[in-house]
Parts: C-alpha cells; sequence; structure tokens
C-alpha cells in the first residue's frame, strides 16, 4: 500500500473531489529508485519528461488552430528538452519547425528513418534513428523501440508496420511505455513490467475504447494514462467509460490532453 501512496500522492486530493471521467490538468510525479519522473501533458499526444535535471520531449506537435509563431510558442515557453522523442510522421507527432525551435546544440533527437528523412539537413544531424527491437539511451535513461502500427483491417494504411516506434523508458527501476499511435499487437500483447503506460484511443486512426482497455488488461501496466483519444470528427473517447472497462487491472489516470 506504501507504494500505491506513493504513486498516487501528486493528485489524491484533486480526484477526490472529482467526479468520474474527469480529467485533471498539471503534471505527476512518478516515484523511482533515481528519483522522481514528473510528467507534464501538453496536447493530444504531446509531453514533457523530466527527470534528474534532464528534460525528455515526445511528439511535440501544434496546439489546437496554431499558426505562425503560435505553433513553436508553447514550446519555447517549456524548458529546452535534452532529448526529444519522435513516434511516427504524421503531423500531430512531428512538426519541424517545433524541432528547430527547441533543438539546441546537444539535443538528441530519436525518430524513425522516414521521419528524419522528412527533416531538413540541420536536424538530421541531430537523429538517432531507432527502429522496433533497437535499444538505446537517452543519457542515464535505457530506450527501446517497440511495434507500433494498426492490426484492423480497416485501419492499416494509417500505421503501417515498421514505419512508427512505440518506446519503452526506464528511470531507475519504473519503466515508462509511450505507445504512439498503435492497437495492440502480437509483440505489445507480451508487454510486462510496464509500470506507467500511455495508450492511444481514437478513431478511426488507433482504437476503440473497448479494444484499448482489453489491452491494458491483457499487459497489466500498474497505471496508465490515456492519451491520443479525440476522434477524427473532434469528438473525444468515452474515458470514463475506459475506466470501468480497465476496472482495478491499473491505476487509470485522466490528465487534460485537450
Ligand atoms: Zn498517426
Amino acid at each position: 500500500m506504501m507504494q500505491k501512496h506513493l504513486w498516487t500522492a501528486g493528485f489524491v486530493a484533486l480526484a477526490l473531489s472529482l467526479p468520474a471521467g474527469a480529467q485533471v490538468a498539471g503534471s505527476d510525479h512518478i516515484a523511482t529508485s533515481g528519483g522522481p519522473v514528473d510528467i507534464v501533458p501538453i496536447h493530444h499526444a504531446s509531453m514533457m519528461l523530466a527527470y534528474k535535471g534532464a528534460h525528455i520531449l515526445i511528439d511535440p506537435a501544434p496546439l489546437d488552430g496554431a499558426q505562425g509563431d503560435a505553433v513553436t510558442a508553447p514550446y519555447k515557453a517549456m524548458p529546452r528538452p535534452d532529448f526529444i522523442l519522435i513516434t511516427h510522421i504524421h503531423g500531430n507527432h512531428f512538426n519541424a519547425p517545433i524541432l528547430e525551435a527547441v533543438s539546441g546544440p546537444n539535443t538528441l533527437i530519436v525518430a524513425p528513418q522516414n521521419v528524419r528523412d522528412a527533416m531538413p539537413a540541420a536536424l538530421q544531424a541531430k537523429v538517432r534513428v531507432m527502429k522496433n527491437g533497437d535499444t538505446g539511451a537517452l543519457g542515464a535513461v535505457p530506450v527501446e523501440a517497440v511495434a507500433m502500427y494498426n492490426t484492423t483491417p480497416a485501419r492499416m494504411n494509417f500505421h503501417p508496420k515498421g514505419l512508427g516506434n512505440g518506446y519503452v523508458l526506464t528511470f531507475g527501476d519504473k519503466r515508462v511505455y509511450i505507445a504512439g499511435d498503435t492497437e495492440e499487437t502480437p509483440e505489445l500483447e507480451h508487454l510486462r513490467s510496464i509500470d506507467v503506460a500511455f495508450i492511444p484511443a481514437n478513431l478511426p486512426y488507433t482504437q476503440t475504447v473497448e479494444a484499448a482497455a482489453k489491452w491494458v488488461k491483457d499487459f497489466k501496466p500498474r497505471m496508465v494514462f490515456p492519451y491520443h483519444y479525440r476522434n477524427q470528427d473532434g469528438s473525444t473517447a468515452d474515458m470514463a467509460a475506459f475506466s470501468t472497462l480497465v476496472g482495478n487491472a491499473s491505476l487509470v489516470r485522466l490528465r487534460k490532453w485537450y
């Protein structure tokens, strides 16, 4: 129980006063043997993680309706990232002007090959390409690239196998999984020992709330943040239903992604 208390301490007071399905703004603090990991949701699939003074920016993309300087402004206002992870080439995950605006001389960008190929030369020089199954490190943080693709026949053109990466990051004794745009695949069904998972649930690009919850029950991350859950038609997937379906298979953390 002590462990559970540590994990949830950052949001206990707020959560008690909120109805089921309500989404909470702010950052989470995950206790690890190497020190806390701070998780800051930004928008849709974009987030920042901070650990041991290093900042890891994930899939930075424009906020709703942003044009011109407003595309880069929210990211320039944040700490400069030491590392940037890109899951795949779609515009709600990869945006070259943001990367150019926030990258410093020592920024390392991890991305699939086709994302690197789509970048200006100055950015390409900062990229370490990873493909599914590759392992590496972001400073002191081991990183593994894992499968990310659609399995439903009608959706397979959205994210073909091999073009995108999910990432598993290891912070001290905790493993954090960022899924990107994927459904439950044979590889991901067998993910184990994940402490914190970020799982998409939107249509038609990824999966239904029911499929996302079923997958969570299969691999049982200790904590799950549903993200990337706005549908093509502008509606958002039913996160209260997701929470109910997951039940006590994982601690569901609903945050303000929109
Ligand atoms: Zn996508």
